[in-house]
C-alpha cells in the first residue's frame, strides 16, 4: 500500500473519539495518510541534556520550574517573561506573542525545555523556545529517546498526539510501498518509505533522523519537479505545428549541436544605429532567443537581467526578427509609465527600420481606440505596448507571434495567459529585475528557458549606498542638498501615501509638504504615488525627466522601470518597511548615468538588531541575485512577490530555499526519467505514474 492510499478515517484508529477527530481535523487530519503526514516541527533530543548554563555550547535541552511571570511593555507589544530554573542556573524566557504562556504556566510546576539561549542584559535569554509538559510516568519512557514535537491546537496535547502516531505507526507503517524508483534511492542513499515515515516521528538516532528528513524531502521535490517537467513537455507539445516541425528538422537525430542563429537583416539594422554595442550578456541573450524562434517549439523564455542591464533592447531585437517575418508583437507593461516609455523608446528606434508601433491602455479615448483596433486586427501595427489593457476581450491581433511581459512578477498568471490567448502559440518573453533566485526559478518557473544578463552596460559607476539613522536625517539631507547644487536631482521614496494610523511614521503627502517648504525650499518638487491620475503621472515625470523638477517625492511606484540618469540620488525612509529585493528596485532607479549615484537608506531608531542586518545586506551586495537569495533566505519564499497565490510553495517538509541543492538533483533526475519515459511507464515507474496522477494539481496551473 502507498502512502496516500491510507484513507482510513481518523476516527476508526483506536483511542480516537469524537471531540479529539474534531481536535485533528484543525490540523487538517481526516484520516491515517495525514496523520503519518503530520510530521513534527522540530524534535526534543533527550539523548543529549544540555542543561541552561551551558547555552553557549548549543541547543539547551533540560527540565526546569517555574519561578515567576512578568509582562514587559505596553499595549499591544505587552510581552510575557517567565523565569525560569534548572539544576545548574537560572534564565529568562522572552514570550512573544505566546501570552497564553500566561495561564499554562503555573509557579512551582517543572516543564521541560529546550531552545537557543543567549547572554542579554545580565541574563541567559530566549525568544526562541519549546516547552513541555512534564508527566513523570511518561517521561520514564520517554527517558534517553528523541521525541517528536508537533504542530499543535487547542485541545491537543504533545502527548496524546505521539501516543496516536505510535499507535498509526504500529499499525500501518510497516507495509508502506516505496514510491520512488529504487535505483534512485540507492543513488541517493534514501531510507525505505516505512523506516523514513517512522523515523521522522520517532527516530532512533540523530542520523536516522537526518536520512529521514532528507528522503522525504527529496521525495517531495522529485513530484514537484514532475510536474514541472510534465508542464513542461505539455507546453511543447500543444504546438503541432511544432511538433510537424521538429520530425522535419531532426530526423533521427534528436540532439545535434544547436545550430549558429545569424541576425537578421532588422537586427543588424538596429544594432548599427545604436550609439554602443551590446553587452556580452545582451548578445548571449539575443542568440538564445533567435535559436528559439528558429526552432520547433514557441518560445517561452524568462529573461533575467538587473536594473539598467538592458533588457528593453532585447526585447526590441526579438520583435525585429518577428515583424521581419510578418507577426505581429505585444509588449505589455505593468504601468501606464512603464508602457509610455516603451512605446517612445520603441518609435524612436524602430520606427526608422520601417516598424509600426503602437501604445495602447485603458485610458485611451474612443475614437482613437476604435481606430487602433481596426489596426491591430488588420495587421497594420507591428509592435504595440500597452498595459493590461492589451488584452482586453475586443482586441484582436491578426497574427500575433510575440508576446513580451516585461517586470512579469507583477503580473498575475492569469494575465499572463490571457495575452498569450490572442494569439496561436505565440512566442512568449518574461522579463524581471526582480532577480529570481536560481532556486524559485526552477519551481515556480521551472519549464522555462532562463536567460541572465549579468553584466551592466560600461561606464556605470557603483551606486553608493549609505545606512542612516532617522535622526540623523539632517545630515542625509545636507548631503542631497550639494548633490542637487550640483544640478542632479533626488528621488524621496515613503513607504505610505498618506498618515495611516501609524503616528511616528512618515508618509509621502506630508513630508512633500515638509521638503518643500522647509528642508529644500529652493528647489522645484513634485509629488508622485499610485492615486495621482494617469495624466498627471505622466505630466510629473515628464517634468521630472526633462529636469525641470528637482526632486521627486514618492512611494514605491518609482519601483518600476523609469529611466532618469540625472537623477543621482535615491533617499528610502522607513527603509525598513520595504523588502530587500524592492530596495534593490528602487535604487536601481539612479546609477543610469554617467554621474556617481548615492543610495540613503533611513531607518527607524527603535529598529532591532536583525531588522539593521536585513538592511546591511543592502551595503554589501549590488548583486541582485545575491539580495534576492538572501531576502528569500531572510523572509521565506512565501514573502517573494507575486508567488504567494502560486500553489507551487504550499510544499509539506522541502524548502526550496534551503533544499536548493536536493532540488537541483531531483530536478536532474525526473528531466532524465521524463526523457526517457514520459508516460512513466516503465515497470519501476509505473507506481509512481499512478501516484502523481493522483496528486492535486497546483492551485494556479502555473505557467
Ligand atoms: P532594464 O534592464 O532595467 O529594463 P533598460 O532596458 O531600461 O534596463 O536599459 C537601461 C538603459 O541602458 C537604457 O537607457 C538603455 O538605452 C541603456 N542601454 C541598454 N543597453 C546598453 C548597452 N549595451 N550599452 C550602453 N547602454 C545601454
Ligand atoms: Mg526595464
Amino acid at each position: 500500500m502507498f502512502l496516500k492510499e491510507l484513507k482510513i478515517p481518523i476516527g476508526e484508529l483506536r483511542g480516537v473519539g469524537p471531540a479529539l477527530t474534531q481536535y485533528l481535523a484543525r490540523l487538517g487530519i481526516n484520516d491515517c495518510a495525514a496523520l503519518l503526514c503530520h510530521y513534527p516541527r522540530d524534535w526534543d533530543d533527550r539523548t543529549r541534556e544540555l542543561p541552561l548554563n551551558q547555552w553557549a555550547s548549543g541547543r539547551v535541552s533540560t527540565a526546569v520550574k517555574i519561578l515567576a511571570k512578568d509582562w514587559i511593555g505596553f499595549g499591544r507589544s505587552r510581552t510575557l517573561k517567565v523565569y525560569v530554573e534548572d539544576q545548574s542556573t537560572k534564565a529568562s524566557l522572552i514570550c512573544f506573542n505566546r501570552p497564553f504562556l500566561e495561564r499554562q504556566l503555573q509557579i512551582g510546576q517543572s516543564w521541560r525545555l529546550f531552545g537557543q539561549f543567549s547572554y542579554k542584559y545580565g541574563e541567559i535569554q530566549s525568544t526562541a523556545f519549546e516547552l513541555e509538559a512534564i508527566s513523570e510516568d511518561e517521561e520514564e519512557g520517554y527517558k534517553g529517546k528523541i521525541l517528536p514535537l508537533y504542530p499543535l491546537t487547542a485541545g491537543l496535547n504533545q502527548t496524546q498526539l505521539r501516543r496516536l502516531m505510535q499507535r498509526a505507526l504500529g499499525e500501518y507503517a510497516s507495509p508502506l510501498e516505496n514510491e520512488l524508483p529504487l535505483y534512485i534511492r540507492e543513488k541517493m542513499g534514501l531510507l525505505p518509505k516505512s523506516q523514513a515515515i517512522r523515523a521522522i516521528h520517532f527516530p532512533e538516532s540523530e542520523e536516522e533522523l537526518q536520512s529521514a528528513k532528507r528522503s522525504l524531502i527529496y521525495e517531495e521535490l522529485f513530484y514537484l519537479e514532475v510536474m514541472v517537467g510534465r508542464r513542461a513537455m505539455e507546453r511543447k507539445g500543444q504546438s503541432q505545428e511544432g511538433a510537424q516541425k521538429a520530425k522535419e528538422q531532426q530526423p533521427g537525430s534528436s540532439q545535434g549541436p544547436p545550430l549558429a542563429v545569424e541576425l537578421s537583416p532588422l537586427q543588424e539594422g538596429l544594432l548599427r544605429r545604436l550609439p554602443f554595442s551590446l553587452t556580452s550578456g545582451q548578445e548571449e541573450a539575443v542568440r538564445e532567443i533567435n535559436r528559439d524562434m528558429e526552432g520547433p517549439f514557441s518560445m517561452a523564455r524568462l529573461l533575467q537581467g538587473d536594473v539598467g542591464s538592458g533588457k528593453t533592447l532585447v526585447s526590441f531585437l526579438a520583435a525585429l526578427r518577428i515583424v521581419e517575418k510578418g507577426g505581429q508583437g505585444v509588449l505589455m507593461a505593468p504601468t501606464e509609465l512603464l508602457a509610455r516609455q516603451h512605446a517612445e523608446n520603441a518609435a524612436k528606434l524602430l520606427e526608422p527600420l520601417g516598424l509600426r508601433i503602437a501604445f495602447l491602455t485603458g485610458n485611451l479615448k474612443a475614437q482613437g481606440r476604435a481606430e487602433l483596433l481596426k489596426a491591430l486586427a488588420a495587421g497594420d501595427i507591428d509592435l504595440v505596448a500597452g498595459t493590461h489593457a492589451l488584452f482586453s476581450r475586443d482586441i484582436a491581433y491578426r497574427n500575433l507571434r510575440l508576446v513580451v511581459v516585461d517586470e512579469q512578477h507583477r503580473f498575475g498568471v492569469l494575465q499572463r495567459q490571457a495575452i498569450m490567448a490572442k494569439g496561436r502559440y505565440p512566442h512568449l518573453l518574461m522579463m524581471s529585475a526582480t532577480p529570481i533566485p536560481r532556486s524559485l526559478a526552477l519551481t515556480v518557473f521551472g519549464d522555462l528557458d532562463v536567460s541572465v544578463i549579468k553584466d551592466l552596460p560600461p561606464g556605470r559607476k557603483v551606486i553608493k549606498t549609505h545606512l542612516a539613522r532617522e535622526s540623523n536625517e539632517g545630515k542625509v539631507y545636507d548631503f542631497v542638498r550639494r548633490i542637487l547644487a550640483e544640478g542632479r536631482q533626488a528621488y524621496f521614496v515613503y513607504p505610505l501615501i498618506e498618515g495611516g494610523d501609524e503616528k511616528d511614521l512618515k508618509d509621502a503627502v506630508s513630508m512633500a509638504d515638509r521638503l518643500t517648504k522647509e528642508v529644500f525650499p529652493e528647489y522645484p518638487a513634485a509629488l508622485l504615488h499610485s492615486r495621482v491620475d494617469d495624466e498627471d503621472k505622466q505630466k510629473i515625470m515628464e517634468a521630472f525627466r526633462r529636469g525641470e523638477t528637482s526632486i521627486l517625492i514618492a512611494t514605491s511606484v518609482v519601483e518600476v522601470g523609469v529611466d532618469v540618469p540625472n537623477a543621482t540620488c535615491m533617499v528610502i525612509e522607513h527603509a525598513e518597511r520595504f523588502g530587500l529585493a524592492a530596495l534593490h528596485q528602487m535604487r536601481g532607479r539612479v546609477g543610469r548615468g554617467d554621474y556617481q549615484s548615492y543610495c540613503f537608506l533611513v531607518y527607524s531608531d527603535n529598529l532591532n538588531e536583525d531588522g539593521k542586518k536585513r538592511l546591511m545586506v543592502m551595503l554589501e551586495h549590488n548583486d541582485g541575485f545575491i539580495i534576492a537569495e538572501e531576502d528569500l533566505r531572510l523572509r521565506g519564499p512565501g514573502q517573494i512577490s507575486g508567488l504567494e497565490q502560486s500553489g507551487y510553495l504550499r510544499l509539506g517538509i522541502a524548502d526550496i530555499a534551503r533544499d536548493s541543492e536536493l532540488l537541483l538533483e531531483a530536478r536532474n533526475e525526473v528531466f532524465a526519467l521524463l526523457a526517457r519515459d514520459p508516460e512513466l511507464q516503465e515497470t519501476e515507474h509505473a507506481c509512481m505514474a499512478e501516484l502523481i496522477h493522483r496528486a492535486p494539481p497546483f492551485a494556479d496551473g502555473g505557467l
